[in-house]
């Protein structure tokens, strides 16, 4: 991690021998006084894309509208970003013309809270025009500047307030709070992917409870009625959702702790704009969680033989991971039962390791191809796996008789 911010001193130097500023700014310089680990180094600086490109033959001019070039060093990608300030907001979003200043305070002065506002030279020395370390060490997220008129500008502010308040487990100051409060019906005006993006960050976070929390106070999900009620249901539970691996089991925890059925939770995802693959994937959790019905903290017995067998191995590894979740006690540990150990002691699990096939049945019965042969070999699975009968050719065979029988009657 020190050998980044090496590669980026060496940027920082480049610039600096050739008459420009150039500082480290926003989210890494957080991060570094947090000591969180930083991923990736945002660079200002009053030389312009083109002097940037110039001293970088190595580059990628990956937002020259926005004075942003993108420089490699080492295999390392640094965004390097001229001063600049934003025109006028229109229709609560961010502006698509920018314009470069020679001045940092002014580049500070556009970014969205004190925590993000604060600039570092190469020698570690720190540029903190509105207060940033002093939020840092108490913990709070201030809008930089006059919080409403912030929001007002640009509205995806106010889930990002609420991002970072998750992330970072910090509060939100109540100056900026009560501006939230004010301006939070203005999110109806950012584009579904944006909110999408920072509502994923806000249910993966350290803290999701406060995340959520803090959009069921403020109002902030009012744009979906929907996603309104998801949240005011589901917040009481959302501390579980640091138990779960992936995007996908956290929303379907949510949504199954607001009760909501698969079709709810398609439209949801729908709504976010989430790809078709991830809203079936969230929706069959969510039926599955329903077919099972976990109390809270409780392990229930519950029928999941047939659930198993049907949803196959790699989804009840997932839904294992769910239920877990779903009881995991606050000072317990987690729970004992476990769908992969019921899964993994059933005899058969699959139609192909069945000791016959359909055309076996077919031959064996002396019928017609039809839709009676997949109903019949799921039962044979049924039985085998769940009710001790022998998985043997007469054995099926016999059953299989058996069934047609009881079907025709
Ligand atoms: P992360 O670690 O999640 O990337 P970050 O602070 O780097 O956090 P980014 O979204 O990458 O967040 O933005 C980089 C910087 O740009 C921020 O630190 C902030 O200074 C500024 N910024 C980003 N989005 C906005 C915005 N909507 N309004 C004002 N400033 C913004
Ligand atoms: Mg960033």
């Amino acid at each position: 991690k020190e050998l980044l911010k090496e590669l980026a001193v060496r940027i920082l130097r480049t610039l600096e021998d050739n008459g420009y500023e150039a500082y480290f700014v926003g989210g890494c310089v957080r991060d570094w006084l947090l000591g969180r680990t930083v991923h990736d180094i945002d660079i200002c600086t009053n030389a312009h894309p083109g002097d940037v490109m110039r001293l970088f033959p190595d580059h990628v001019p990956t937002g020259l509208q926005h004075g942003t070039v993108s420089v490699r060093l080492d295999g390392q990608m640094f965004e390097v970003t001229t001063y600049r300030v934003e025109g006028t907001y229109e229709d609560y979003r961010r502006p698509k013309e920018v314009r470069f200043v020679s001045d940092l305070h002014l580049d500070l002065e556009r970014r969205d809270f004190t925590i993000n506002a604060m600039a570092m030279d190469r020698f570690d020395r720190l540029r903190d025009p509105f207060g940033g370390r002093d939020d840092l060490r108490d913990r709070l997220i201030r809008a930089v500047g006059t919080a409403e008129r912030r929001f007002r500008e640009d509205a995806l502010r106010l889930l990002r307030a609420v991002r970072f308040a998750a992330q970072l487990d910090f509060s939100i100051e109540p100056v900026t709070l009560a501006a939230m409060e004010q301006t939070a019906p203005l999110l109806s005006h950012i584009a579904a992917e944006r909110i999408r993006e920072e509502l994923h960050k806000i249910v993966d976070s350290a803290a999701p409870q406060k995340g959520i929390g803090l959009i069921v106070q403020t109002g902030l999900a009012g744009f979906s009625p929907l996603l309104d009620r998801l949240f005011r249901t589901s917040h009481e539970q959302a501390w579980r959702l640091v138990h779960l691996g992936t995007l996908n089991q956290k929303w379907a925890l949510l949504m199954y702790a607001a009760r909501f059925d698969p079709q709810e939770a398609r439209t949801l995802c729908l709504q976010l704009r989430m790809s078709k693959r991830e809203a079936e994937a969230i929706a069959q959790f969510v039926g599955l969680l329903a077919a099972l019905r976990p109390d809270w903290d409780e392990p229930r017995d519950v029928e999941w033989g047939r659930l198993l067998l049907q949803a196959g191995w790699p989804v009840c590894m997932e839904t294992d991971n769910l239920l877990q979740a779903c009881w995991w006690k606050r000072k317990d540990r987690r729970s004992s039962r476990s769908l992969i150990a019921a899964y993994e002691s059933m005899p058969v699990r699959s139609l192909r390791e069945l000791a016959v096939t359909g055309r076996d049945l077919q031959a064996a019965l002396e019928r017609k191809p039809g839709e009676w042969i997949q109903r019949v070999l799921m039962h044979l699975l049924e039985q085998t796996a769940l009710h001790g009968l022998p998985n043997t050719p007469e054995a099926l065979v016999e059953e299989a008789r058996r069934e047609v029988a009881r079907h025709e009657h």
